[in-house]
Order: structure tokens, then sequence, then C-alpha cells
């Protein structure tokens, strides 16, 4: 954050909004996936206190906003916080803070760890310019407490379910516990049953694995489910699921590249990409997507092969 010249020059910068109130700011503030330390919160109290009113707002999107700044003070408060390591959030049309679920570290339902992958977005695509605003959220289970499917990128925890007769006692429970109705069992209570998952409808939940008591059910793959174009605000429209259970987190960076690439290449200025995915039309987005991320993924291997080229040259002169 680089502080310079004069308050109104200061207000042009990310993060910085105008307040309805002539000559009063808001500083919305940086917390990735959420995530404050208690240095930051005090020195966040303390430029409250000092340069505002003594009061913060809790943005929906896990962030905190500092109201009634005026624009003399918006360097001082800038300064303090920078000293505390708080940055600042964004704002325009840019790529927001990456919002995320606590994951598998704390919650006992999480197939990942989300605060590591928020981690990645926020190197690699915070404040990168879009043609609208453009939102990211992890989450680490179908249960989609930071709402996937309302964000541009939703990043969600996934797994695939299998089933062995041998374990299987013919209860029941998991056909009826199947929030998407996905299970069903074919065959007669002669012992030659079988219970099969509709791979279309599954919404990769684990709730078979864990109601299972047989342990019937077990995971046979985990990995991201990942959903393109979701927004709320006037127009809402809920995203679009691109691909599920991906396990390779290579695959799903690709994929995310590539969906903000085609997004840069279709959209007009201030559409937002479900917007853009609808009057395009899905199968061609989602078509060329997929096809830009294949076609990244072969330039990669080609540039690992040559690396692995020069490395082993290398080693054999060192011989
Ligand atoms: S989405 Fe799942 S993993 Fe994340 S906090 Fe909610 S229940 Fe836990
Ligand atoms: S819950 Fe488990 S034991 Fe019961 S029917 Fe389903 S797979 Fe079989
Ligand atoms: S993972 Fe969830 S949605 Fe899929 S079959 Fe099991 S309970 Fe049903």
């Amino acid at each position: 954050m680089t502080i310079n010249g004069s308050g109104t020059a200061i207000a042009g910068k990310g993060g910085v909004m105008l307040q309805k109130q002539p000559g009063l700011h808001v500083l919305r503030l940086k917390a990735v996936a959420g995530d404050l330390n208690v240095k930051q919160l005090k020195r966040i109290a303390r430029v409250a206190k000092r340069y505002a009113k003594g009061e913060v707002h809790l943005s929906t999107r896990q962030g905190i906003e500092i109201p009634h700044i005026h624009r003399d003070n918006l360097e001082a408060a800038l300064k303090e916080l920078q000293e505390a390591g708080v940055a600042m959030g964004a704002t325009g049309t840019r790529i927001r803070v990456i919002v995320a679920c606590p994951g598998e570290q704390i919650c006992k339902w999480g197939v990942f760890d989300t605060k590591r992958i928020a981690g990645q977005l926020d190197a690699t695509y915070f404040n990168r310019e879009t043609p609208s605003k453009f939102k990211m959220a992890v989450t680490g289970c179908a249960n989609n407490c930071t709402k996937a499917n309302e964000n541009d990128i939703g990043i969600r925890g996934a797994i695939e379910p299998s089933w062995n007769l041998k374990n299987c006692s013919d209860c029941g429970v998991c056909v009826r516990k199947c929030p998407s109705a996905s299970i069903s069992r074919t065959g007669k209570g002669d012992g030659r049953f079988h219970y099969d998952v509709d791979r279309h409808t599954c919404i990769n939940c684990s709730a078979c694995v864990l109601v299972c008591s047989g342990k019937a059910w077990v995971v046979s793959r985990k990995g991201y489910n990942l959903s393109i174009g979701g927004t709320m605000g006037k127009a809402p429209r809920f995203a679009t699921l691109l691909k599920k259970v991906i396990e390779s987190e290579k695959e799903l960076f690709l994929l995310i590249e590539s969906a903000i690439a085609v997004y840069r290449k279709y959209a007009a200025p201030r559409e937002r990409f479900g917007h853009m995915i609808d009057r395009e039309g899905l199968e061609k987005i989602t078509a060329e997507i997929v096809e830009v991320a294949e076609s990244g993924n072969k330039r990669q291997k080609k540039k690992d092969a040559k690396n692995r080229k020069k490395t082993t040259v290398t080693v054999t002169e060192c011989a």
C-alpha cells in the first residue's frame, strides 16, 4: 500500500470509498478468508477511535470497513493500518478479496484446506482488473457456508462415493438421507440387491458415507466442484457448475485462469461474468473455458519437459 499525496489523491485508491456525506470516506480493509490477527484488530480499533466514530462495519464478504474518516485524516489512518499489516480491500472493476469458510483445518465437514486455497487465489488474482467486479468464494463442503454459487468463481469441497456390497446390511438409510435422491436400490431382498448413485444428480456431499453405519459407502474420490458466473445484485444469477470433483489443484487453477481469460475476452464493460455467459451462450463459453485450460495444460507440460531435459543435461555434465 503506497500512501502518497493529499487525501483527495488517496480517495481514488482501491479500498477507499466516498461516503454520501461530503468529505467523509469509508476504508474497506482486506481480510483474506475473513482472517485478521489480534494485532491487526487492535490497530483497526485504534484507527476507528482516533480518526472516525469509534465503530466499524462488518461486511457481507467477511471484511471490516471503517466509516466516517475525514479526507484530512486518510493519510494518517492508512499509514497506521499499514504499520500493523492491515491492507486495503478492493473496489471497482477488480477481483475482490477472497472469501472462505474455515474448511478442514477447523470444521469436521471440511473436505480440503480452504484457507490455503484462498491464500493462493489471493496471491494470484487479488486486485487484478476485470470487466466488472469479480468475486471468488471457497467453501469446504456441500453445506456451502460461503455461498460459493453466488460468486463469479465458486470452489466447493466435493466427494464421490462408492458402494461396497460386502458391508451393506440393506437398511435403506442412505436412500432416505441422500439430499438429492441420487441413490437407488435395485434387486430383491434375496441378497442380490445393489445400491447405485446417479453421478449427474449427486451433489457430492458425503451424507451417504456419514450415515452408513456399516461403511458400505466410502469416499472413492475427493476434490473441488468448480462453479462459474454466480452473482447477487440487481440481476441475481445462480452459478453454473463447470466441473465436478476436480482432483488436481493444477487443473483447478488452470480452469480458473481460463475462465477469467474467457470472461475478459467477451464481456462488455461493467458486464458481470454470469450475464456475459447468458448473452454469449452457456455451451460456447464453457467449451471455450475447457479448451483454453487444456491448451494451457499442454503448454505447461511442454515447458516442464523442456526444463527436465535441461536438468538432465546439467547433471550429466557435472558427473
Ligand atoms: S462449508 Fe462445510 S467445511 Fe465450510 S464451514 Fe460450512 S460446514 Fe464447515
Ligand atoms: S446405509 Fe449403508 S448399510 Fe444401509 S443400505 Fe445404505 S449402504 Fe447399505
Ligand atoms: S454424496 Fe450426497 S448426493 Fe451423492 S449420493 Fe451420497 S448422499 Fe447422495
